[in-house]
């Protein structure tokens, strides 16, 4: 078996101090491939350094919303500069969190769509951040994104009817360990009607361990198999049959090698 994990912060701290025994580990829980993902400059530089000294490992560039009140012209600059570095296969994570709000409304939204003109103009997908502003992240989306190749809503958390919403846009969802959370019965259900083509599997590590490993305060990429067996018991299947059609769909969405 030969999952993808199409969303960690391998970079971050508490997993980059230890990071060849974490990847060791989640090879061995059949987690052979990694989009790991920048939240900031600093971080995007280093996901790539990151990437480029490990196979099977792609970065993902972008501001997180949090991030987005220290966005200037430099850091669009810079963006745009880096993801042109081979491994890079994604432009995010980037979006709207009006949850936290730890960046002001106004620099989110400015932030987002600077980020959609870029992936638009060089051709890469998007991975979208959206916590508690999913009709304004839509219209974003709308307005600046319908050039944008593909576009995936990470670490789902919303329920079947914005689950049919995204899915009617053409976009993609992909799951988290809070699919498995036991309070998590509209994840779920909004699971359920996500066809294979369009549902990918990430551990947003170190956050969002899953069930039962949710007392692990630093997640990683080896506990996602517990979230992929959540998903495939979900649609029914065996769950090496749902790792090779959800890894064909990462594949194709990040357009990385045929293995
Ligand atoms: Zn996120
Ligand atoms: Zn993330």
């Amino acid at each position: 078996m030969q999952l993808i994990d199409t969303h960690c912060h391998l970079t971050f701290d508490d997993l980059v101090a230890d990071i060849e025994a974490v990847l060791a580990r989640s090879q061995q829980a059949g987690v052979t491939g990694w989009i790991t993902v920048g939240t900031d400059m600093e971080q995007n530089r280093k996901t790539i350094e990151l990437a480029e000294r490990h196979e099977n490992m792609y970065a993902a560039i972008g501001i997180h919303p949090h991030d987005a009140k220290n966005v200037t012209a430099g850091t669009i600059t810079e963006l745009k500069k880096l993801a042109q570095n081979e491994k890079v296969v994604a432009i995010g994570e980037m979006g709207l969190d009006f949850h936290y709000d730890f960046s002001p409304r106004q620099d989110q939204r400015r932030a987002f769509a600077q980020q959609l003109k870029i992936a638009a103009a060089l051709g890469p997908p998007v991975i979208i951040h959206c916590r508690e502003a999913f009709d304004e992240t839509m219209e974003i989306l709308e307005q600046y994104g319908r050039s944008v190749k593909r576009v995936v809503f990470h670490c789902f958390g919303g329920s079947a009817d914005q689950a049919k919403i995204v899915l009617d846009r053409g976009f993609y969802i992909s799951f988290t360990g809070v699919v498995t959370f036991k309070n998590a019965e509209p994840v779920r259900q909004a699971a359920k009607i996500v066809p294979l083509a369009k549902l990918m599997v990430e551990s947003d590590c170190p956050y969002m361990s899953p069930e039962p490993m949710r007392k692990q305060k630093i997640n990683e990429p080896a506990f996602m198999l517990h979230t992929a067996k959540c998903l495939a018991e979900l649609k029914g299947m065996d769950l090496g049959d749902f790792a090779e059609e959800v890894t064909a769909t990462s594949r194709a969405f990040f357009g990385l090698p045929e293995k």
